[in-house]
């Protein structure tokens, strides 16, 4: 079997309105959804993506105000990389200068951290784009794609990179770097970490990666292959806008596959997506208690606007 690459990042953080001001008011994505942790209905779940939050390009939080920052180290996704149009760098240089936000150059792109941290590396790309771009908070020229790939820091990098191609399926595309068969989300590296420090988990910690299955039906082929490859992956979870399996890979990274439905339309019209918070029918009955306890957050102010 062969996942066609990433759905969707998942990643723990601290403050919500300071995560929101910076995916949507700096890197110009669109909050596709506000709802909870379905595992810890206390916390927040914040979806961010392209126009209609589609696989590949969803970055997803559980922001815990004041949770210490993490440090990454082994077993861990240590660097989103996100994909922007070709000659689009410079631009973005300014705008992250313009935000006081530091950036710095490397190899493959930009560089940048989120607000607790987070490495996110900024990609030139032809090959990668979204159907469904969301520019409402940048230039179309430079709106970001969607994920271009994840950095994965293994704990033991052989046995990742075999989980990589036998058990997901992707391709032994150079050293480290294996391909799935979309541009989308379509890159994993892995680096060898054994000898680093273990991660300490906090703010600005990525939590798991999701790969995409197509269907709840190549999701059970997914369950029942993996099974047979040895992982231990949990039996189907309803997550509402996808269903979702997790394992964990033996370089201590840990996964999940979700299906690419229904998708966050599910339960908002497209233009009102993220605009309140959206609740699955048996959170629902607490919504008053959840409304009063949960944080509420404002739109990000225009760049230019922050203070
Ligand atoms: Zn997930």
């Amino acid at each position: 079997m062969h996942t066609s690459g990433l759905h969707h990042v998942t990643v723990v953080s601290s403050d919500p309105q300071r995560n929101r001001d910076f995916y949507e008011g700096v890197l110009g994505l669109r909050l596709v959804k506000q709802t909870v942790n379905f595992d810890d209905p206390g916390t927040l779940h914040l979806y961010y993506g392209d126009g209609l939050g589609s696989p590949g390009t969803i970055l997803t939080f559980f922001p815990i105000p004041g949770l210490t920052p993490g440090a990454a180290g082994t077993g861990v996704t240590e660097r989103i990389a996100l994909a922007v149009p070709s000659g689009a760098i410079p631009a973005w240089r300014a705008r992250l200068d313009a935000a006081g936000i530091a950036s710095a150059d490397d190899a493959t792109g930009l560089v940048v951290r989120d607000p607790d941290g987070l490495s996110i590396e900024l990609v030139e790309s032809d090959e990668i784009s979204s159907a469904t771009p969301w520019a409402a908070r940048t230039d179309p020229a430079i709106a970001i794609q969607g994920i271009a790939g994840v950095y994965l820091a293994s704990a033991a990098a052989s046995s990742t990179e075999r989980v990589m191609t036998a058990w997901l399926g992707l391709a032994d595309h150079d050293a480290g770097v294996f391909r799935a068969s979309a541009a989308l989300g379509g890159t994993v590296t892995v680096r060898d970490a054994a000898g680093d420090p273990r991660t300490r988990r906090g703010a600005g910690i990525v939590h798991h990666i999701a790969f995409r299955a197509a269907g709840g039906g190549e999701q059970l082929q997914w369950l029942d292959h993996l099974r047979r490859s040895s992982a231990v992956p949990t039996p189907v979870q309803d997550r509402e806008y996808f269903t979702s399996i997790y394992f964990r890979e033996p370089g201590g990274v840990l996964l999940e596959i979700a299906t690419d439905g229904p998708g966050f339309a599910r339960d908002e019209a497209v233009d009102e997506l993220g605009t309140r918070l959206c609740l699955p029918p048996w959170f629902e009955e607490h919504r008053a208690a959840l409304e009063e306890h949960l944080p509420r957050l404002e739109p990000a102010p225009e760049l230019g606007a922050r203070a």
